[in-house]
């Protein structure tokens, strides 16, 4: 169901429960008070008739009987019993009553409690009148008929007003869910014009303070998200197909350069040689591809690691790689604890790749020595540095050197598949830490990694 029908039917459920049960109450107090006012008016009526009647001594006097049953009877169908003591019968405003009912009450009347009975719209109040020493029970009956006629008067404007006011609250609620979803609905419609193409397209923001700014506001920071994303994408590929498409080349010339021209075999020997470089060059490409996507993957046992094992191991690994570098290790801040010093939850092949790419790249982009700095930022972060004054990189380049395949313009001399910092990046961000690059074209590069330490 559309959120606006649902909001019209609750709200106009929800008044119209409020406006019926308003009205219910109205016209049960109405009939109640209409029925004490006329029960009051029929003890008034009894009282009368034992005034009229029997204190004066007119139930004897047969002329003063027909005078009241003439004159006396001012309610609607208003008839009179008087029952003497011992239940005896004494008068009756008409000749036709029924004593059935009065009967049936005649012993449960007592000085403080008149009895009240009705049968249908007929009512009858029963009460105990007392003259000299002697009890009288009169029956007074009517029908109140102004009464019954007021309250159906009241019944069918209830009815007429309440259905008024269903299709007053229908439209009301139909026009109050209508001004609540426009800006929902102005949403919608702008997003529906944002496609692949057009990401760089954004929902407007409104006032920036309400629920629909804060959802357009939101769904802009995703659109630069997905913008930015299908932009690496895009860029990616463009790399990736470059970067596969050149040894291939180069492996096909060759292959057939051999077939169409090699004579003798030492000719058809160094062909192979420089294939099979080109396919090294294909297949180191392909494994660094496959450690970004197992990277990307986010499976990351969290043992904890120490930090200055990896670096170690890393250095180990990049002075085999440049024996003749001079790379040095120094250490910045130490906690003052005696606990485990340099205690990192994570994966420690992952960490000495990611450290090792670093000093790789260092080595490769730099001439002179390289330092590595291992310290602890602060009491839960450890911080890596690696430092070289070599080439560095433009300052727009900065940023896109993290993204895979991506090479900075001056580098391109030096080996490499512009795969190792997004790996590294990668490897960091799973470790919940940040990475960083500053960089100076012609002075050097710093690349600080800060990893989040084991907690005591
Ligand atoms: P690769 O070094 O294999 O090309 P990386 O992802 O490690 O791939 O680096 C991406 C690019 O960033 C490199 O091609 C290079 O242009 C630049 N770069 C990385 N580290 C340095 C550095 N220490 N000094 C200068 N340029 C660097």
């Amino acid at each position: 169901m559309l959120i606006r029908n649902k909001l019209i039917l609750r709200f106009t459920l929800l008044v119209l429960a409020i406006q019926l049960s308003f009205s219910a109450f109205v016209y049960y107090f109405h009939a109640a008070s209409r029925e004490q006012r006329f029960t009051n008016r029929l003890t008034g009526k009894a009282a009368l008739s034992g005034r009229m009647l029997i204190k004066r001594g007119s139930l004897s006097k047969g002329f003063f009987g027909a005078f009241r049953r003439r004159d006396l009877l001012t309610l609607v169908g208003e008839q009179v019993s008087i029952y003497g003591p011992g239940g005896r019968l004494l008068y009756l405003s008409s000749d036709t009553i029924s004593q059935a009912q009065n009967m049936l009450y005649l012993s449960r009347i007592t000085p403080e409690k008149p009895v009240h009975f009705a049968t249908g719209r007929r009512e009858t109040v029963g009460l105990l009148y007392e003259h000299e020493g002697r009890a009288y029970r009169i029956f007074t009956s009517g029908i109140d008929e102004f009464g019954w006629a007021q309250l159906e008067k009241l019944r069918l404007i209830l009815l007429v007003g309440n259905v008024g006011a269903l299709v007053l609250i229908i439209l009301a609620g139909w026009y109050f869910a209508d001004e609540s979803l426009k800006p929902i609905s102005r949403v919608v419609r702008q997003v529906e014009k944002i496609t692949a193409s057009s990401l760089s397209q954004r929902v407007d923001e409104g006032n920036q303070r309400d629920e629909i700014a804060q959802l357009a506001i939101t769904f802009n920071q995703m659109l630069a998200g997905l913008e930015q994303a299908f932009e690496s994408q895009k860029s990616f590929l463009a790399h990736a197909s470059h970067q596969l498409r050149t040894p291939l080349a180069n492996l096909l010339g060759t292959l057939e350069t051999s077939l169409d021209y090699d004579a003798t075999l030492a000719d058809t020997r160094q062909s192979l040689r420089s294939g099979i470089e080109e396919v090294r060059h294909l297949v180191e490409l392909t494994n660094g591809l496959l450690a970004l996507a197992k990277a990307d993957s986010g499976l990351l046992p969290t043992e904890p690691v120490r930090l200055d094992e990896c670096v170690a191991q890393a250095l180990d690994y990049a002075r085999a790689k440049c024996p003749d570098r001079d790379l040095r290790l120094e250490f910045g801040p130490l906690p003052t604890t005696d606990a485990d010093v340099f205690m990192v939850p994570g994966n420690a092949q992952l960490l000495t790749t990611a450290i090792f790419n670093l000093l790789d790249n260092a080595c490769k982009y730099s001439q002179a020595s390289v330092t590595v700095s291992l310290g602890y930022a602060d009491a839960q972060t450890l911080e890596v540095r690696v430092t070289d004054t070599g080439i560095g990189i433009a300052p727009h380049e900065i940023r896109r050197v993290f993204e895979p395949l991506y090479r900075a313009a001056n580098g391109t001399a030096q080996p490499g598949y512009g795969l190792g910092l997004a790996l590294t990046q990668k490897i960091v961000q799973l470790h919940g830490g940040q990475i960083t690059l500053v960089s100076v074209l012609n002075q050097g590069s710093t690349v600080g990694v800060w990893l989040p330490a084991v907690a005591e």
